[in-house]
């Protein structure tokens, strides 16, 4: 009997344990933010902002990696109603580079590879939708984790014939209005480093811009009173494994910012830099880094969207990098990540839209489409 009592007392003790700890779970909960409900917006009927995110390299198998290394939960790319699929192919090539994958979202011109801005047969610069949309009142950025020259944010600024022209391509940030750029690369503007001894950091200080090193982004101009850069990294920035972490919240910062610098709208362009290079390196730990850290970010714009209520978010790799396959593994339910090479391939790309007028990112198209939907949507009267 005193045995059968201490049982069920202690069976109530634990109870009231079970019970006590669920309370504390559920007011800790509640203390913090609540989780957004990205499915019950209700969205304006036409966009101000563009948030395109760019996974460099990030094809369907990376993307589909991603989601079963991460396993339990909705994952973020379920979060998009629409997916479409883009043809990445270059003018010249059904394989892509960086450059000409980026040109054609820019531009909306299909180009040779290695091209930046410019378009054949000669070479003429072709007009960036960030310039553009800068022309028309827009405030405009780029955030990403590789040098500020590198291919793909070089496209959205620069008319080179050459992506390997970074120091040419660091000289045309002083032609671009751009309001906010984070990213690597402070070598390539100083002029210690600059073989023509060329002091950038200074022109760019008289054209008005806050310049600062590092990823605190303390001196980010508060209320948007002027524009702004953040060299996060002497040159490139390390991977996410490797402690770089800045990507989410320079997304954040980035729309809060932009926000503040024009009230007609936005256009910012956001890559994950490094899912392209994890692909080349064959390196599926990097590759699984790389996207998480992508996820987050993609989480931050789609916080933003779903408060703001008047942007869209587009999610796109520029092509596939490293013929990632997904082959059944050793355990139940796993799977053993192979590449087929150290290069691009020329496998169909996925597109994620999220926002009103989301729905016309759906089908199957060429990359220069994207250029053309983004620009119909803002001219959406
Ligand atoms: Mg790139
Ligand atoms: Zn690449």
């Amino acid at each position: 009997m005193a045995t059968l009592f201490t049982k069920k007392h202690n069976r109530l003790l634990w109870l009231h344990g079970i019970l006590a700890m669920t309370f504390w779970l559920a007011a800790c909960k509640s203390s913090r933010a609540p989780e957004i409900d990205y499915q019950q917006v209700t969205f304006a009927p036409k966009p101000k902002n563009i948030i395109l995110l760019i996974g460099d390299g990030m094809g369907l198998a990376q993307v589909s990696a991603h989601v079963y290394w991460k396993g339990v939960g909705k994952n973020i790319f379920e979060e998009f109603n629409t997916v479409g699929f883009h043809k990445s192919h270059s003018c010249d090539d059904l394989v892509t580079d960086s450059a000409a994958g980026a040109t054609a979202f820019s531009c909306g011109k299909k180009t040779t590879n290695g091209a930046i801005g410019v378009i054949p047969p000669n070479d003429e610069p072709c007009t960036t939708i960030l310039e553009d949309l800068d022309k028309q009142g827009y405030a405009t950025g780029m955030v990403v984790t590789c040098t500020a020259t590198h291919a793909t944010p070089a496209s959205f600024i620069a008319h080179r014939e050459l992506r390997a022209f970074t120091e040419e391509i660091a000289l045309d940030y002083l032609k671009t209005p751009i309001d906010l750029l984070i990213g690597g690369g402070r070598a390539l503007f100083s002029r210690d480093e600059r073989p023509d001894r060329a002091n950038l950091l200074d022109s760019l200080k008289q054209r008005g811009y806050v310049i600062q090193n590092g990823s605190s982004f303390s001196r980010l101009p508060e209320n948007g009173e002027a524009p702004y850069i953040a060299f996060t990294h002497d040159r490139e920035p390390p991977t996410a494994s490797g402690g770089r972490q800045y990507l989410p919240r320079a997304t954040r910062l980035a729309c809060e910012f932009l926000q503040k610098r024009s009230p007609k709208g936005f256009f910012l362009m956001v890559e994950g830099s490094q899912i392209d290079w994890a692909g080349h390196a064959n390196d599926r730990n990097w590759l699984r880094a790389e996207m998480n850290d992508f996820d987050k970010t993609i989480r931050e714009a789609l916080n933003f969207a779903a408060t703001n209520k008047e942007t869209i978010v587009i999610v796109t790799g520029d092509h596939e990098c490293g013929g990632l396959s997904l082959n059944s593994g050793e355990r139940s339910k796993s799977f053993k990540p192979a590449f087929a090479t150290r290069l691009h391939t020329a496998s169909l790309v996925p597109v994620y839209a999220y926002g009103p007028g989301a729905e016309t990112f759906s089908g199957l198209y060429d990359n220069t489409e994207i250029y053309q939907k983004m620009r119909h949507l803002l001219m959406l009267q």
